[in-house]
C-alpha cells in the first residue's frame, strides 16, 4: 500500500478524513510511491484557526530567537541534505546532483533568513522638526500563505517559509500535489529545529485547496510560483479579495551567442542550461539566438546536444531525468510535432525516447529545432521540456527587438567577449534576469528572484530585501517627548509640525 500523505495542522502530522486522494508516482516507472489528500474543509479552517492563534505568540518572540530557529533549521537540512535529495529525486525523477542542487537553493535561502534581525531594521530621523524624531518599524501582516509548483519541491517553499515565518507571521503552504513528499520531509526539520507549534501549517490539494486561500479573509498575502494562467488567475482572485500576492510564473528564456563569444564555453553551457532538468526549469534557455556569423555554430551546438541522455535518478551516466506525468511527454511530444509542422527544422528528434530498464518513464529525448521564426507556437509558447528552438538575426540591435517583443521576461543572457555589447545587452533588454556569459542567472538569496512582464504578477519579488518587504508592513512613528508641563500649556490647533 502506498503511503498517504499527512497534513500539518496545529504542530502535528495528521491524517487527513478526506475521500479524494491523489497518487504521486515516481515518473521513472510509474509506481505509485504515495497519495495526497485534498484537504477538507474542516481541516483548513483548521490551519487557518492555529495559525491565527499561533500568530498572536510568535510576532512576540524576539527577533534573534526567530532567527536561532532559522540558524538551527539551515544546520539540519544542511545535515540531511542528500536524504532529502533521495526523496525529491524519486518523487520528481531529478538526477541526484540536480535534486541536490534544489535543496541547496533553498538552504541559502534559510541563510538569509537567519539574517532577519538586520533585515527589519526600519528607519529613523531625529528632528523632523524641532524636538520630534520620527522612525519605523516593520511589522507582520499575520498569516500568510503558499503555493508551490512540482518543479522546485525544496528550493521554492523554501523561498517562502522561511522568510515569512522569520518575519514574525505565521504560514500555510500548499506544496503541489505531484511531489508532496519532500516538502513533508522540510517541514519535519523545521519542527526538529525548534518552530513552534501552529507557526507553519501544510494542507494538500488542487483547485479547491487553492480557491479556499484565495478567499479565506484572514489570509494577508499569498506567494505563488507555477505556469502563466493559474499565476494570472491567483493575482486577480487575491488581489480582488484585498490580499498582497506576488505570482511567479512561465518564461521563455533566450540566450544571445554573439560571434565573438568563447564558441566552446557557448556549446558546453548551452547544453545543461537547454535540456538539463528534462527543460522543467523557469530559467531553461529554450531559445538560442545566433547572432551574424554565430549562426555557423548551429551543427556543433546541435551535435552536442543530441549526445546527451536521460536516465534514472541514481544513473551518474544520466544527463536529465523523465519529466514530471505521462501527461507531460504527450504535451511535449506534440509541440514538437506541431513545431515540425509549422516549418521549424527538426534538427535533433527526442520523440519516442526509450531508457533501457525502465519502459514506463515519461522520457523525452534532447530535442533541436533550428530556423525558428517569430511567429510559431513553438517560439510563442512554453514547451517546459527538454526543447531548444534555435533563432537567427543580424545584429545585436535585432536580437534586442526579439528579446524585447516576447511577452516573458522571467531570464536571459548574452555570451560575447565585447564589454560594451554586453553592457548594451544588461542596459536595454526588458527582462528581469539577465546573465552574462552565464546561461542561468538565478540571483542568490541576498538578491531576488526579480521576472518581469508575463513571467511575474505583483509588486516585490522572491526572496531578499524585497521578500521582507512583502512580508510586512511599515509603521512609521512620529514623537515628542515633553521636558516639563510648561510646553505642553495651550491647545494645538496646526495640523502640520
Ligand atoms: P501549475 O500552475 O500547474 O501548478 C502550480 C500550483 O498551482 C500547484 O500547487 C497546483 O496545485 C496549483 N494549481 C494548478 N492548477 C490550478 C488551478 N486551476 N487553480 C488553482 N490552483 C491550481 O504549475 P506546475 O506545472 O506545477 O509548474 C510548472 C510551471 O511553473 C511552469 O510554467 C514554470 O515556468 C513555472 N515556474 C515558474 C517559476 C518562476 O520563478 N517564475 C519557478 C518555477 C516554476
Amino acid at each position: 500500500m502506498s503511503k498517504k500523505v499527512p497534513l500539518y495542522i496545529d504542530g502535528e502530522f495528521r491524517a487527513s478524513k478526506t475521500e479524494s486522494w491523489i497518487p504521486v508516482t515516481n515518473p521513472a516507472t510509474q509506481e505509485v510511491i504515495a497519495e495526497a489528500p485534498c484537504a477538507t474543509q474542516d481541516e483548513m479552517e483548521a490551519a487557518v484557526a492555529s495559525a491565527r492563534e499561533a500568530f498572536k505568540t510568535w510576532k512576540e518572540v524576539p527577533v534573534s530567537e526567530r532567527a536561532r530557529v532559522m540558524m538551527r533549521y539551515q544546520a539540519l537540512l544542511k545535515e540531511h541534505q542528500e536524504e532529502i535529495a533521495e526523496i525529491l529525486a524519486q518523487e520528481t525523477g531529478k538526477t541526484f546532483e540536480d535534486a541536490k542542487g534544489d535543496v541547496w537553493r533553498g538552504i541559502e535561502v534559510v541563510e538569509q533568513a537567519a539574517n532577519i534581525p538586520s533585515l527589519m531594521m526600519g528607519e529613523t530621523v531625529e528632528n523632523v522638526a524641532r524636538s520630534i524624531d520620527s522612525y519605523s518599524y516593520i511589522q507582520p501582516l499575520g498569516i500568510c500563505a503558499g503555493i508551490t509548483p512540482f518543479n522546485f519541491p525544496a528550493m521554492i517553499p523554501l523561498w517562502m517559509f522561511p522568510m515569512a515565518i522569520a518575519c514574525g507571521n505565521t504560514f500555510i503552504l500548499k506544496p503541489s500535489e505531484q511531489d508532496p513528499l519532500t516538502p513533508t520531509r522540510l517541514v519535519e526539520l523545521f519542527e526538529q529545529a525548534g518552530a513552534p507549534k501552529g507557526v507553519l501549517q501544510v494542507i494538500h490539494g488542487g483547485k479547491d485547496q487553492v480557491d479556499f486561500v484565495l478567499d479565506h479573509p484572514e489570509i494577508h498575502a499569498l506567494s505563488f510560483v507555477g505556469s502563466v494562467p493559474v499565476a494570472e488567475y491567483i493575482y486577480r482572485r487575491g488581489t480582488e479579495n484585498g490580499k498582497r500576492v506576488q505570482a511567479f510564473a512561465g518564461a521563455k528564456n533566450h540566450c544571445v551567442i554573439m560571434p565573438d563569444a568563447n564558441k566552446q564555453q557557448v556549446i558546453n553551457n548551452l547544453v545543461g542550461a537547454s535540456v538539463g532538468a528534462a527543460g522543467q526549469r523557469c530559467m531553461a534557455i529554450s531559445v538560442a539566438v545566433f547572432v551574424g556569423a554565430a549562426k555557423e555554430w548551429i551543427p556543433e551546438v546541435a551535435e552536442a546536444i543530441a549526445k546527451v541522455r536521460p536516465g534514472a535518478w541514481n544513473d551518474e551516466n544520466a544527463a536529465y531525468g523523465p519529466v514530471i506525468s505521462p501527461q507531460a511527454k504527450a504535451r511535449i511530444e506534440q509541440m514538437i510535432t506541431d513545431g515540425e509542422n509549422e516549418g521549424a527544422k527538426l534538427l535533433v528528434d527526442g520523440r519516442g525516447c526509450t531508457v533501457e530498464g525502465l519502459p514506463d518513464g515519461n522520457w523525452v529525448g534532447p530535442t533541436v529545432f533550428s530556423e525558428v521564426t517569430a511567429d510559431m507556437d513553438i517560439y510563442k509558447k512554453e514547451v517546459f521540456g527538454p526543447v531548444l528552438s534555435m533563432m537567427e538575426v543580424d545584429d545585436l540591435d535585432d536580437a534586442l527587438t526579439l528579446v524585447n517583443n516576447n511577452p516573458y521576461g522571467n531570464g536571459t543572457s548574452i555570451f560575447t567577449s565585447n564589454g560594451a555589447a554586453a553592457r548594451k545587452y544588461q542596459h536595454e533588454v526588458t527582462v528581469g534576469q539577465v546573465g552574462i556569459n552565464i546561461p542561468i542567472p538565478v540571483p542568490l538569496p541576498f538578491f531576488s528572484f526579480t521576472g518581469w512582464k508575463r513571467s511575474f504578477f505583483g509588486d516585490l519579488h522572491a526572496y531578499g530585501k524585497q521578500a521582507i518587504r512583502f512580508y510586512t508592513e511599515t509603521k512609521t512613528v512620529t514623537a515628542r517627548w515633553f521636558e516639563s508641563d510648561i510646553e505642553a500649556s495651550g491647545p494645538n490647533m496646526s495640523i502640520h509640525l
